[in-house]
């Protein structure tokens, strides 16, 4: 089954042409790597798919459920406030900057939206959580403060965050990017256990070794475009498009 089915996502900032014509599927348990130079667009997508941009043109179909569609004149309509909230909700997603609460523990990180805003039960949700702090490694950390912890920890509590939500599809934004690199290599273990439980992922990416290794499909964004897309066997070792060989000459 069709996890994300976006079809030709126009997105502009003023003038400024962001997405032009964006399609992009992802099956379930699908692993797709993001890659491709600095402003093509990357960011953007993944917030047009959670719904922190909205977009000025295209369809999008999360889990079978019909987030924002393009009417007949060319007016983007959106599915209503609490229906958009839910489906958006349906993605976890990791960022660059880790943005942990930082007056909460650790395991208050992780509790806090599913107790507040998914109403869940509170004893259930903390019992969760700590499996889930189990799974990256933290079980030690629940009751400490995110200052106290080294970047590849907070962002590995950033993960179990994402997942405490329950998503059906996680997306990663650079997650290792604001990593010192020894500290890197923890966090994309944790990805790489995700994929293989056949989470459904969208990792925007500059780690080629990952995208090589764990990926199912890679996907080569320039200038708000898909240049290219393949399997990674094909796409590092064949590259066609000569925007893509340039830049895996500078990231290789
Ligand atoms: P990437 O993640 O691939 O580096 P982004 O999606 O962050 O690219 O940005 C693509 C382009 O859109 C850049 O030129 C960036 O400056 C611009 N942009 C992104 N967000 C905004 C915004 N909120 N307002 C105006 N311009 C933006
Ligand atoms: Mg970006």
């Amino acid at each position: 089954m069709k996890k994300i089915e976006a079809r030709n996502i126009h997105k502009s900032f003023q003038e400024l042409n962001v997405l032009q014509g964006i399609d992009l599927d992802v099956e379930e348990g699908e692993v797709i790597a993001v890659i491709g130079p600095s402003g093509s667009g990357k960011s953007t997508l993944l917030r047009c798919l959670n719904k922190l941009e909205t977009i000025n043109r295209g369809t999008i179909i999360i889990d079978g459920e019909l987030l924002a569609d393009t009417s007949s004149t060319g007016e983007v309509v959106y599915a209503p406030g609490d229906e958009s909230r839910r489906i958006a909700c349906k993605m976890g997603m990791v960022f660059q900057q880790f943005n942990l609460f930082p007056h909460m523990t650790v395991l208050q990180n992780l509790i806090e939206a599913p107790v507040q805003v998914q109403k869940r039960d509170r004893a259930q949700v903390i019992e969760e959580a700590k499996i889930l702090l189990g799974k990256v490694g933290l079980s030690e950390k629940a009751d400490v403060y995110p200052r106290k912890l080294s970047g590849g920890q907070q962002q590995r509590v950033a993960i179990a965050r994402a997942l405490a939500m329950k998503p059906s599809i996680m997306l990663f934004d650079e997650p290792t990017s604001s990593l010192d690199p020894e500290l890197t290599g923890e966090v994309l273990r944790t990805m790489r256990e995700l994929a293989e439980e056949k989470m459904t992922m969208v990792v925007v990416t500059h780690e080629m070794g990952f995208a090589r290794e764990v990926a199912t499909k890679v996907i080569f964004m320039a200038d708000g475009r898909v240049q290219e897309q393949g399997r990674p066997e094909d796409i590092f070792t064949n590259p066609k498009n000569e925007r893509l060989q340039a830049f895996l000459q500078t990231v290789l």
